[in-house]
C-alpha cells in the first residue's frame, strides 16, 4: 500500500522534526499559560470559574506566540540574506508555506480562546464575581472588543486567501491580506483592558500601556511579539523606498507567443540568477504589486521579465503598451500556423517585435520594481550535474539560470557543474516561441556537445494537419521544425521515473560523466518550476533512484 496522506505530511523526514517542534511548543504554551493562571494566587477570583478560563488563558498564550511568529516568514528581505546559511537547517524557500501553518494553527486556537472567553463572560455575568453583564465585556472593554474585531478581520482574510479566490480575483486576498496592520494592533493591545487582575475594578493608567502591572497581572506577551512587526514594518518602509531609486523601462519586446518582454535599466538593483521581483506600474495602479520572474542574468546591462497577459494587470499593461490581448491573439493564431505573417513581423518563430515607443503620444509607461526575491540559482553550480525542469510558465527561471550558465562556462567558471539536462515541457507549440532565440544561443554556443542538452516536450494532442507539417518540414532538416532548435521535439508527457532511471542506469556506469571517481557520490540537483502535480511525479522520481552511488536532490520554485 502506498504512503497515506497523513504519513506524506506528518510522519515524515523534516515534517516529522517540524510537526514535533512546532506542535510541541504549541502545546507547551497552552500548558505554561494554563498553568500561571491555575496556580497563580492573586487570580482566585477569577479560577473560580474554572476550566474556561484556564484554557482561555493557554489558547491566549498560544495566539501571542503565533502573532509574532506569523510575520516571519513574510520578512522577504531578511530571509533571502539569510537563506544561505539556515537552508542546511530547514527549507526557507518554504516560507509562504510556513506562514500558512502558523494561520491554520491561529485559526484553531482563536476557535479554542474565543469558545472559553464566551463561557467565561457568561459566568462572570451568572456568578457575579464582577458586576458586569456578558455583553458588556463583549462590546465595551478593550479585549471584547479588540477581540471581535480581531476575529472580523481573520474571516476577511481566510475566506479571501482561499485559493478559488485569490485565484479567481487575487486583488481581493491582496487588498484584505493588509488588514493585518490593524488585526497586530489589535494583538498587541488587547490586553489594554486589565480583564486579569487581582483587583475588583481595572486599574488603568493614563501612559503606555495604559494598565498598572501592579492589579493587571499577565499579558506581556506583546513585548516580545511587537519586533517581528516592527521588522515587518520596517521592511515595508525599505521596499518603498527602494522602489523609488531611478527606474526606466527601456524597452518592450513582443514574442511571437504573445509574452511581453519588458527590459528595464535600474542601475541600484542587484540580483542573482533564478530570482523574482515586483512590478508597479503606477499608471494603472499605484497599489498593485506583481511577481514576475528575472529572465535576463546578472551580466545582462538590463533586468528583463516576461509577461503573459492572463488578467486585470496584465491585459491592461498590454493595451496600454499597444500588444493588447486582440494583438495577442492575431500573432498566436499565426505561429500556431507556423506562418507568421510578414505585416505584423518578420522571421521565424524565436523572432521578437520591439514596440516602437516614438510612434506613440504617450511613450513607454514609468515602472517601479521591488527586489529581488526568491532562491539564487547559485545552488546548480554546486552539484556535478544539474537537472532544470520548467513547465509552461515555469520556464522563465531557466532563461535567467541557462544564460548565466552560459556566461560563466565563457569565463571557464562552472564551479562543479559538468553537465546540464534542460527539460521543458510545453503544453502548445506557440509558447515556444518565448525563449527560442535565447535556446538557440545557448545551444549554439556549446563546444562541448554534451554539457548541456535541451530536452523539449510537447503535450498537445496534436491535430493530423500539424502532424503532416512536422513530418514534411523534419525529414532530413538540421532542425527541429517546432523550436528550430538541433534537439527534436517529443511528443507527450516525460515519463520521470523512466528518464531518472536512465539517468542513474549511466551515471553509475560511467559513461554520463566520464573520468569521474567511481567511489565518490555523484552529486544531481533538480531545480523544477511548474505546477505541484509534476513536482510530485518529479520528486517521487528522484527519491526513488536515489542510491548510495548517486544522489538526486529536488528544490522547486513556486508561482
Ligand atoms: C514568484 C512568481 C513568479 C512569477 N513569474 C511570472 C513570469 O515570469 N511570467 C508571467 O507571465 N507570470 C509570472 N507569474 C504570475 C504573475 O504574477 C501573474 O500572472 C500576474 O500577477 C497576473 O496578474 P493579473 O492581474 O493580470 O491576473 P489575475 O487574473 O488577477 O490573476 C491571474 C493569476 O495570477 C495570480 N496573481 C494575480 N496577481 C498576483 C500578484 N500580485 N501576486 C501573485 N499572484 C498574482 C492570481 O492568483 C491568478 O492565479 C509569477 C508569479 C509568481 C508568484
Amino acid at each position: 500500500m502506498g504512503e497515506t496522506w497523513f504519513q506524506r505530511e506528518f510522519l515524515t523526514g523534516r515534517r516529522l522534526a517540524f510537526n514535533v517542534i512546532f506542535y510541541g511548543l504549541h502545546f507547551f504554551f497552552f500548558g505554561y499559560g494554563w498553568h500561571s493562571q491555575a496556580t497563580n494566587t492573586r487570580l482566585a477570583g477569577l479560577n473560580s470559574l474554572g476550566f474556561s478560563v484556564w484554557t482561555s488563558r493557554g489558547a491566549g498564550l498560544v495566539l501571542a506566540f503565533d502573532g509574532g511568529l506569523i510575520l516571519i516568514p513574510m520578512l522577504r528581505n531578511i530571509i533571502r540574506v539569510v537563506r544561505p546559511k539556515v537552508q542546511f537547517l530547514f527549507p526557507a524557500d518554504e516560507n509562504i508555506w510556513f506562514h500558512r501553518q502558523v494561520a491554520y494553527s491561529m485559526a484553531f486556537w482563536s476557535m479554542v480562546h474565543t469558545t472559553a472567553h464566551y463561557v467565561n463572560f457568561i459566568n462572570v455575568e451568572r456568578t457575579q464575581i464582577r458586576k458586569q453583564s456578558a455583553q458588556m465585556i463583549h462590546y465595551t472593554q478593550p479585549g471584547g472588543i479588540t477581540g471581535h474585531f480581531m476575529l472580523l478581520i481573520m474571516m476577511l482574510i481566510y475566506t479571501t486567501a482561499h485559493h478559488k479566490i485569490r485565484n479567481q480575483c487575487f486583488e481581493a486576498f491582496w487588498y484584505t491580506h493588509h488588514l493585518a496592520f490593524f488585526f497586530m494592533i489589535g494583538i498587541y493591545t488587547h490586553a489594554t483592558g486589565c480583564f486579569v487582575r487581582d483587583s475588583v475594578n481595572p486599574d488603568l493608567i493614563a501612559t503606555f500601556p495604559f494598565y498598572s502591572t501592579r492589579h493587571c497581572l499577565g499579558y506581556l506577551s506583546w513585548r516580545f511579539i511587537i519586533w517581528p512587526g516592527i521588522l515587518y514594518f520596517g521592511e515595508r518602509v525599505y521596499r518603498e523606498y527602494r522602489a523609488r531609486r531611478a527606474t526606466r523601462l527601456s524597452k518592450v519586446l513582443v514574442h511571437p507567443s504573445g509574452a511581453m518582454e519588458l527590459r528595464i535599466v535600474k542601475p541600484s538593483f542587484k540580483y542573482t540568477a533564478g530570482q523574482w521581483l515586483f512590478i508597479q506600474v503606477p499608471e494603472l495602479s499605484s497599489f498593485q504589486w506583481h511577481p514576475f520572474t528575472i529572465t535576463s542574468a546578472p551580466e545582462d546591462p538590463y533586468v528583463s521579465i516576461h509577461i503573459r497577459q492572463v488578467g486585470d494587470f496584465t491585459k491592461a499593461l498590454g493595451d496600454r503598451l499597444g500588444v493588447g490581448p486582440s494583438v495577442v491573439a492575431a500573432m498566436t493564431t499565426a505561429a500556431m500556423k507556423g506562418s507568421e505573417r510578414k505585416d505584423v513581423y518578420t522571421g521565424s518563430r524565436g523572432d521578437f517585435v520591439e514596440i516602437d515607443s516614438s510612434t506613440s503620444a504617450l511613450g513607454l509607461p514609468a515602472v517601479r520594481i521591488d527586489g529581488p526575491y526568491g532562491a539564487p540559482a547559485e545552488d546548480v553550480f554546486n552539484c556535478e550535474v544539474a537537472i532544470l525542469i520548467g513547465a509552461g510558465i515555469g520556464v522563465t527561471p531557466f532563461a535567467s539560470i541557462l544564460k548565466h550558465i552560459w556566461y560563466r562556462q565563457k569565463k571557464g567558471n562552472l564551479g562543479t557543474l559538468r553537465r546540464v539536462e534542460f527539460f521543458w515541457v510545453c503544453r502548445d507549440a506557440p509558447s515556444f516561441g518565448w525563449f527560442q532565440s535565447l535556446l538557440q544561443e545557448v545551444e549554439a554556443a556549446q563546444a562541448d556537445p554534451n554539457f548541456l542538452r535541451i530536452n523539449v516536450y510537447l503535450t498537445q494532442k496534436i491535430g493530423e494537419d500539424m502532424l503532416w507539417n512536422i513530418a514534411v518540414n523534419d525529414a532530413g532538416a538540421e532542425y527541429d521544425p517546432l523550436t528550430l532548435l538541433r534537439t527534436r521535439t517529443m511528443f507527450g508527457r516525460p515519463d520521470w521515473m523512466t528518464i531518472y532511471g536512465r539517468m542513474h542506469q549511466v551515471i553509475e556506469s560511467g559513461q554520463y560523466l566520464p573520468g569521474s571517481k567511481s567511489q565518490l557520490k555523484t552529486k544531481v540537483g533538480t531545480y523544477f518550476c511548474g505546477p505541484g502535480v509534476l513536482a510530485k511525479a518529479i520528486k517521487e522520481a528522484c527519491v526513488h533512484h536515489s542510491s548510495s552511488s548517486v544522489d538526486f536532490s529536488f528544490a522547486k520554485e513556486h508561482f
